[in-house]
């Protein structure tokens, strides 16, 4: 990922693998932020959210990122169950709601 593969302990990416691969689940969220920041500071202006990789793509085997149903239809979708931008409900149509959990 932009020469940064996690290896180098002062990177936000590395920072954020120490915390997915411990046992707390704690700032998960604020690790991410870092790395997406991180890569926008690098010239990658959709940073992390912005493209639809996966988290095994970058080592994170349980991004706790759902989309939940705007109106409670439906039960919503894990982000790796998300393949159309925006994704949509499937009963009502609505955008689903980025959530990220933490
Ligand atoms: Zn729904």
């Amino acid at each position: 990922m932009l020469g940064d593969d996690g290896t180098d302990t002062g990177t936000p990416l590395h920072h954020l693998l120490a915390i997915v691969h411990s046992s707390t689940t704690s700032n998960v969220g604020a690790a991410l932020d870092a790395v997406h920041a991180a890569l926008q500071a690098r010239g990658d202006a959709r940073g992390l959210y912005g493209h639809h990789r996966s988290a095994a793509a970058i080592g994170v085997h349980r991004l706790e990122v759902v989309y939940r149903c705007p109106l409670a239809r439906c039960a919503g979708r894990a982000a790796d169950e998300v393949h159309d931008d925006p994704p949509r409900c499937a009963l009502t149509g609505r955008e689903l709601l980025r959530e990220r959990l933490s």
